[in-house]
């Protein structure tokens, strides 16, 4: 089953952003462990409930001054196409105004599941200020108070049970694949190669017979087989359409490959050696790190390239991505075949990696040794200690470690953490996440 999708609309300064980052604060840690990183504002995943879900700012799609206010709205219409819940933010403290009932307006007409949620109670009444919303049509508003994250939690478990999505619905969706093989996702901007790649990996025809009408649109699993080793491919509805030359080429979903991700173990990052990398590259990256998935990077095209230009590739992937140093790049031709085999082989390598057992003494031992090497730093006088660590998780590996005044350990010494444990373990293309308790 895939991720419900939640789009925030709303006037300006309603509040949206704020509830944005609530809804996606809890997946931020991983993406903060890489500096070189930042986060898309405007699309993220969450969980603050039983179920991970998609979360789109609608208002972060454009800028609120009168000249673009039209293009916003197209393109916060466009998002609300695509999603499942739409969260219609009111501001308690101004009361309904002539944009809030046009936005109402044109949601309703749209026949979309729409909760009214009314922010900014903090201080005010509630029952007094939701009164006034009543015109609106969409019933009594949802009280939250977004910056204090107050009533947000309580918001998310209603209307995602209300839709019908729960823990339960995500179980059986996602069960039979994980017997089945590696569940790999194929990611990437428009005119990498996505689609050659997938027809290479799957093949032509077997691509078109799950297109066929009859299959589910949203049966987005292919199975399929290399070399004895089982994997299942995420597909975005967008990469299979497009293997079909006569249809019209498919819009690029943020959204699909959110969920796309959000479904895999391993994520294939595909990027085009005969472009530069962008910030929507790194985006999607951020994405799948946000996400904790294992990370493949591909860099297809490579055929035809001069020496030159594969030197310039080379640089560049190396001052934008250099930190991402736990995965290397691939370099592939997805159009003839070369380095996809290979590709394979590392999926499945980072796979084990990110699925592992940590056994307990080797934790400690690695712990041990890279505290000796180097200590953790003195706060207000005493010493930092970290006494012992152990196996949270895995896909991604956690590794908790306990010890005194972990909370100060600063950011540097966490990445020095990891990347030890990373070498001495030899975690490759996955993240990991590391958690910190404390015993004083
Ligand atoms: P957006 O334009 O809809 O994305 O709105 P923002 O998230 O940028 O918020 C606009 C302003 O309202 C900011 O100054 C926020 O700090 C403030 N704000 C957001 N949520 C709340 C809230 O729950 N209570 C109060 N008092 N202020 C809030
Ligand atoms: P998608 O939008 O990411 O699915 O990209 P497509 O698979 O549709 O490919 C976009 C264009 O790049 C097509 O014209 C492909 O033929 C071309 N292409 C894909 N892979 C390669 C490759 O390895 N080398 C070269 N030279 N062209 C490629």
């Amino acid at each position: 089953m895939k991720n419900p999708v939640i789009a925030l609309v709303g006037r300006p300064n309603v509040g949206k952003s704020t509830l944005f980052n609530q809804l996606t604060r809890t997946r931020d840690a991983l993406v903060a462990d890489f500096p070189g990183l930042t986060r898309d504002r405007q699309y993220g995943m969450g969980r603050v409930g039983p179920v991970p879900y998609v979360v789109v700012d609608t208002g972060g799609l454009g800028e609120p001054d009168d000249a673009t206010w039209h293009h916003m709205q197209r393109q916060a219409m466009r998002a609300l196409d695509e999603a499942d819940i739409v969260l219609l933010l009111v501001d308690a403290r101004i009361g309904v105004t002539p944009g809030d009932d046009a936005l109402a307006r044109e949601i309703r007409e749209r026949g979309k599941a729409v909760w009214l949620v009314m922010n900014k109670t903090d201080g005010v009444d509630p029952d007094v200020a939701g009164a006034d919303f009543h015109s609106l049509g969409l019933g009594k508003p949802w009280p939250i108070a977004a910056v204090h994250g107050r009533g947000v939690r309580q918001l998310i478990e209603a209307v995602l049970a209300d839709q019908g999505f729960d823990e339960e619905s995500q179980a059986q969706g996602n069960e039979a694949i994980d017997t089945r093989g590696i569940p790999v996702a194929i990611v990437g901007r428009p005119n990498v190669g996505k689609s050659t790649l997938v027809n290479r990996l799957i093949g032509e025809e077997r691509v078109l017979v799950y297109d066929m009408p009859g299959t589910t649109r949203d049966a987005i699993k292919v199975p399929f087989e290399r070399d004895g080793q089982a994997f299942v491919l995420i597909d975005t509805a967008g990469v299979r359409r497009r293997s079909r030359v006569h249809e019209t080429v498919e819009k690029f979903s943020i959204i699909k490959t959110l969920q796309a991700i959000e479904a895999a173990r391993v994520v294939i990052m595909v990027l085009d050696a005969q472009q530069q990398i962008s910030d929507q590259d790194a985006h999607l990256i951020g994405h799948v790190m946000q996400a904790g998935r294992g990370l493949v990077l591909a860099v297809n095209k490579w055929d035809g390239l001069e020496p030159n230009a594969r030197e310039r590739i080379r640089r560049e992937l190396d001052v934008k991505l250099g930190f991402l140093d736990f995965a290397r790049p691939r370099f592939i031709s997805a159009l003839h075949g070369t380095g996809v085999g290979r590709l394979l082989e590392e999926v499945v390598r980072v796979d084990e990696s990110a699925c592992r057992e940590l056994p307990t003494p080797e934790l400690n031992r690695i712990l041990k040794e890279a505290t000796e090497a180097h200590q953790p730093p003195l706060v207000r006088g005493r010493r930092i200690k970290l006494r012992y660590a152990h196996q949270g998780g895995r896909n991604p590996p956690t590794i908790v470690v306990h010890g005194n005044q972990t909370s100060s350990l600063p950011a540097s010494y966490k990445r020095y953490l990891i990347n030890h444990y990373r070498k001495m373990l030899r975690l490759w293309g996955t993240p990991i996440r590391l958690e910190l308790r404390t015993g004083d």
